[in-house]
C-alpha cells in the first residue's frame, strides 16, 4: 500500500508525477493531499462571471446559454457543424471561412464566450444548450469580450446524462460542494480531483502526527478524516472541522520544530558573562547624556540576568522606531567586555554600521581609547578609565586594507572589545580573541543563516545572541518567524518626544499642499533644523530599474518581509518614480534654492556615504534627499521633517520606518506622504492609515495582511516554501499560541520525541532537506 511519504508515481504513473513535480513541485502522496482545494463551487451556485480578470487560469462553473458554429456559413446550426468543419479541414486552412464553435455561458447574469477551433462538432454535441459544467483555461479579450479560447471542461451529471457519465464521476459531484483545485493547463482541477481521488482510496495515512491528547483537548479530527473531508466535504460544516485540524498539523509541526531548536540551544554551554559593579558598563551609564526608561531599564535586566548563565541566550529585542534599542544593545555588549569576552554588532547596510559605529565610539568616550590614553602618561583619575576602556573597530566591505588590517588584529588579539560591520562581519578571516555576545540589528534583514554564521565564531561554546527589530511584528510572526527566540519588547519611547504628525498631500487634486510642503521645510531649516527628502529611486540612465535595495556592500540584500509591495493600483503608470539624481538639483534650484542640499544613496562609494551622514549629522546639510538607504536606525536627533515623493511606491511598514528617522529630538516631527495616486484607491487608503496611526503594530499587522504568508516568512525562514498552506499567521492567532505551548511540553518532556515517531515524521517532512542545518545547529 501507498504510504504519504511514497513517491507519485506508484499510484498515479510516472508521467503524471512528472507533470506534478514539475508544475507544483510535488513529489510524495502526502505533498498532493496537502494541495488543498483553492475554493468550492457550491452546487447550483455558479461561478460570477463579471470577477474573472484577464490573463487569469480560471476554473468556472457555468451553464450553456447557447451555442452556434461561426464562420464558414453563418448561423450554420450546431448538428451540421461536423461536414463544416469536414469542409475546413479538406481546405487544409483555418482561414476567415473556417468554421469555429461559439458556446455563451453563463452564470446567470454575466456572459463568457468560449471559442473552439477544433474538433466543433464534437464540442457542440458536448456542450448542448443546458449544459453545465466546470470550464478551465485562460481568460482572454476578443472584440472586447472576455473569453476562453480551447477551454477544458468536464460536465457535471445533473445537465449531462449521457453516456459519458461513468458512475465514478457521479460520485465524485455527487456533494453540495465541488472542490476547485490551484490548477494548471496541463492539470486541470478535475484531473487533480480524480488524482487526489485515486490516493484518498490507496493510502496507508499511518499513525496520527498529532498525540491523542492533544487532539482530545483541543477538540481536534483524526488526520485522516480531516483529509478525506477537505478534499471531499460533505457541508461546510465538515470543512471547519477538517480546516481547523489540518492547520493544527502546520502549526504543531512548527513549533515542534522551534522549541527543539530552542532546547537544542539551551543545552550548549555558554560562557557565563556576569555584570560587573563598576566596569565599564557602568562608567558608561554615568556618561549617557539622559536616564533609561522604564522599559529599557527592564529589559537590560533580563538581558544582564541572560548573559550571566552558563547557556546561550537566544533574544529578540523588538521595539517602535526610536525607543531606544542601541543603548539596551551597548549595554550587554559591555557587561560581555566587562567580563573578559568581546562582542560583535551586525548591522544590515553601511551607512547604519558606520552610524553604530560613530555614536558609540561618541557615547564611549574615552572609554573607547584603551591603549591610546595610557601612552600618554595620566592622571590617576584617568588611569581607571583607560584600565576600563576598551576599542571599538568598525569592518564593512568598503573598509580600506590597512585599517581593516588592524580591525582584524584587535579583534584577534582581543584589543577591541567591540567589532561592530556589516555582513563582512561574517568572513572567515574575522576571528575573535573571546567572542561572547553577537547582537544582530534589525533582524527583519538577516536570516538564520547568519545569525548561525557569526555564532560559528565563538571558539568551543556557544556566544550569547541578542536580536533587534525596529519593524514591529505580530505576536503570531515573533512566534514563527522568530520562534526559536525569547521574546522582549521596548514600547514606550523616551519622554519628551512629541508624535510625528504624518500627512497624505495629493499633488495632484491639490498642488498647492505641495508647494506648502517646501516652505514646511524651508521653515523647518530657517528654524536652524534639517529635512530629509525621499525618493523611490536613484536615477540616471545608467542602471535601469534601480529602487535602491543594494548598498554599495552588498549587505542590503532584501531579507524576508522586508521587499514591500509595489502596488500597481494607482501608481501612475504614464512616468517612472521620482528619482534622487533628477529631483535633488530641481529643489536646489526651485523650492529650496539656496539651502544646502545633499544626495544620499546606494550607489556611492562607501567613504562618501559616510562623508554625506557625517556631514549631515553635523547640520553641515540643510536637506538630505535620499533613497530608502537611511531607512532604517539612521538617527540624526536635528531632522524634524521628511517629505516623501511618490509615497504610494513604498510599503506600509516602511514608511514607517522611513518616518521614525524624524521626530527623534526635542522638536515634533513632520513627515509629508506625496503621492500622485487618485483619491479612493486603494494605494491612497493605505496612505491614509499610515497617517492616522503612529503604531508600528497596528500598521505591521496591515501590512502582513496584504502580503502572502509565503512572503511573511521568506525563504530564510526554515522549512520549506509550500509548508504553510492553511496556517494565517493573523487569523490563526490564538491557534499559533495554543499550538506552540502543546508543542512546548511535548519538547520539554521527550526533546527527540522519541515517544512520538509519527510527529518526529512530520517535522522531518516540514524541515526537508533543511533538517540538518535547522536543528543540527541550533
Ligand atoms: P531604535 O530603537 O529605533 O534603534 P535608537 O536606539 O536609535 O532607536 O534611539 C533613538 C534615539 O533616542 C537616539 O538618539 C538615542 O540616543 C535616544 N535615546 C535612547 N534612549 C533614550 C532615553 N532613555 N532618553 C532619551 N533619549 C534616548
Ligand atoms: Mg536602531
Amino acid at each position: 500500500m501507498t504510504t504519504l511519504r511514497d513517491p507519485l508515481a506508484g499510484p498515479l504513473g510516472k508521467k503524471a508525477a512528472d507533470a506534478y513535480e514539475k508544475v507544483f513541485g510535488l513529489r510524495t502522496a502526502g505533498d498532493l493531499l496537502r494541495h488543498y482545494p483553492r475554493r468550492y463551487y457550491t452546487r447550483g451556485e455558479l461561478t460570477p462571471l463579471d470577477s474573472l480578470s484577464e490573463g487569469d487560469h480560471v476554473t468556472v462553473l457555468a451553464r450553456v446559454a447557447m451555442s452556434s458554429v461561426a464562420g464558414g456559413v453563418p448561423g450554420l446550426p450546431p448538428d451540421r457543424a461536423r461536414a463544416a468543419q469536414a469542409r475546413n479541414r479538406a481546405r487544409g486552412a483555418r482561414g476567415p471561412g473556417a468554421a469555429r464553435l461559439e458556446v455563451i455561458v453563463t452564470d446567470g447574469t454575466g456572459k463568457l464566450q468560449l471559442t473552439f477551433f477544433h474538433g466543433v462538432g464534437f464540442h457542440a454535441k458536448q456542450l448542448p444548450q443546458g449544459a453545465l459544467a466546470l470550464f478551465a483555461g485562460t481568460v482572454s479579450s476578443f472584440r472586447g469580450r472576455r473569453q476562453l479560447v480551447h477551454p477544458e471542461y468536464e460536465l457535471l451529471p445533473a445537465a449531462a446524462a449521457d453516456e459519458r457519465m461513468t458512475t465514478e464521476l457521479a460520485e465524485e459531484f455527487a456533494t453540495e460542494l465541488i472542490p476547485v483545485y490551484p490548477a494548471s493547463a496541463k492539470l486541470t482541477s478535475w484531473t487533480i480531483s480524480k488524482h487526489v481521488g485515486v490516493l484518498l482510496d490507496g493510502v496507508d495515512f499511518g499513525a496520527d502526527p498529532l498525540p491523542g491528547e492533544v487532539r482530545e483537548r483541543h477538540h481536534l479530527w483524526p488526520r485522516e478524516l480531516a483529509v478525506r473531508a477537505i478534499h471531499r466535504p460533505t457541508d461546510r460544516e465538515d470543512l471547519r472541522h477538517a480546516r481547523k485540524r489540518l492547520k493544527w498539523d502546520e502549526a504543531f509541526t512548527m513549533q515542534a520544530a522551534l522549541a527543539q531548536r530552542r532546547h537544542a540551544a539551551a543545552a550548549m554551554p555558554a560562557v557565563p558573562r556576569p555584570p560587573a559593579p563598576d566596569g565599564i558598563a557602568a562608567a558608561f551609564e554615568q556618561r549617557l547624556p539622559f536616564s533609561l526608561t522604564e522599559g529599557q531599564r527592564a529589559v537590560g535586566e533580563v538581558i544582564a540576568h541572560d548573559l550571566a548563565c552558563a547557556y546561550p541566550m537566544n533574544r529578540l529585542l523588538q521595539g517602535e522606531v526610536g525607543s531606544g534599542k542601541t543603548v539596551v544593545a551597548v549595554r550587554a555588549m559591555l557587561q560581555v567586555v566587562d567580563a573578559g569576552g568581546q562582542a560583535a554588532l551586525l548591522a544590515p547596510t553601511e551607512v547604519l554600521a558606520q552610524q553604530h559605529f560613530r555614536s558609540i565610539t561618541a557615547l564611549l568616550g574615552p572609554l573607547a581609547s584603551a591603549g591610546q590614553l595610557a601612552a600618554g602618561g595620566l592622571d590617576s583619575a584617568n588611569e581607571d578609565t583607560a584600565e576600563q576602556a576598551t576599542r571599538v573597530a568598525l569592518l564593512t566591505g568598503s573598509t580600506g586594507v590597512r585599517a581593516r588590517r588592524s580591525a582584524l588584529s584587535d579583534v584577534f588579539t582581543g584589543d577591541a572589545g567591540i567589532l561592530v560591520g556589516t555582513h563582512a562581519l561574517l568572513e572567515d578571516q574575522v576571528q575573535f580573541a573571546d567572542l561572547g555576545l553577537v547582537v544582530i540589528d534589525e533582524q527583519h534583514r538577516f536570516g538564520v543563516e547568519q545569525r548561525d554564521a557569526l555564532r560559528d565564531k565563538a571558539a568551543g561554546s556557544r556566544p550569547h545572541v541578542l536580536v533587534m527589530t525596529a519593524t514591529p511584528i505580530p505576536r503570531t510572526v515573533a512566534m514563527t518567524v522568530f520562534g526559536d527566540l525569547e521574546v522582549s519588547t521596548l514600547s514606550e519611547l523616551p519622554a519628551g518626544r512629541s508624535p510625528i504628525a504624518t500627512h497624505v498631500v495629493p499633488a495632484v487634486e491639490r498642488p498647492h499642499y505641495l508647494d506648502r510642503a517646501w516652505q514646511r521645510v524651508r521653515e523647518e531649516v530657517a528654524a536652524g533644523r534639517q529635512a530629509y527628502v525621499v525618493c523611490p529611486r536613484i536615477g540616471d540612465a545608467d542602471a535601469g530599474p534601480d529602487a535602491d535595495g543594494a548598498d554599495a556592500d552588498g549587505a542590503d540584500v532584501p531579507g524576508p518581509g522586508e521587499q514591500e509591495p509595489v502596488p500597481a493600483d494607482g501608481s501612475d503608470a504614464r512616468r517612472p518614480p521620482l528619482a534622487v539624481l533628477d529631483l535633488a538639483p530641481e529643489l536646489e534650484q526651485g523650492p529650496l534654492s539656496g539651502l544646502r542640499v545633499g544626495i544620499m544613496h546606494g550607489r556611492l562609494v562607501p567613504d562618501e556615504k559616510d562623508r554625506v551622514m557625517t556631514a549631515f549629522a553635523a547640520s553641515q546639510l540643510d536637506v538630505l534627499v535620499s533613497t530608502t538607504v537611511i531607512e532604517v536606525g539612521v538617527d540624526v536627533p536635528n531632522a524634524t521633517v521628511m517629505v516623501i515623493m511618490d509615497a504610494e511606491r513604498f510599503g506600509v511598514s516602511q514608511l514607517h520606518q522611513l518616518r521614525g528617522r524624524v521626530g527623534r529630538g526635542r522638536n515634533p516631527g513632520l513627515c509629508l506622504l506625496v503621492t500622485e495616486a487618485p483619491p479612493d484607491t486603494p494605494a491612497r487608503e493605505r496612505l491614509a492609515a499610515v497617517a492616522e496611526t503612529g503604531d508600528g503594530f497596528q500598521l505591521s499587522r496591515l501590512d502582513l495582511q496584504q502580503r502572502r504568508e509565503g512572503d511573511v516568512l521568506g525563504a530564510a525562514q526554515a522549512g520549506r516554501r509550500s509548508s504553510l498552506k492553511l496556517l494565517r499567521l493573523l487569523e490563526d492567532e490564538d491557534l499559533i499560541a495554543a499550538a506552540r505551548e502543546e508543542a512546548t511540553a511535548l519538547v520539554a518532556a521527550d526533546p527527540e520525541l522519541s515517544e512520538q515517531p509519527a510527529a518526529k515524521e512530520a517535522i522531518d517532512d516540514f524541515l526537508g532537506d533543511r533538517r540538518a542545518e535547522f536543528l543540527d545547529k541550533a
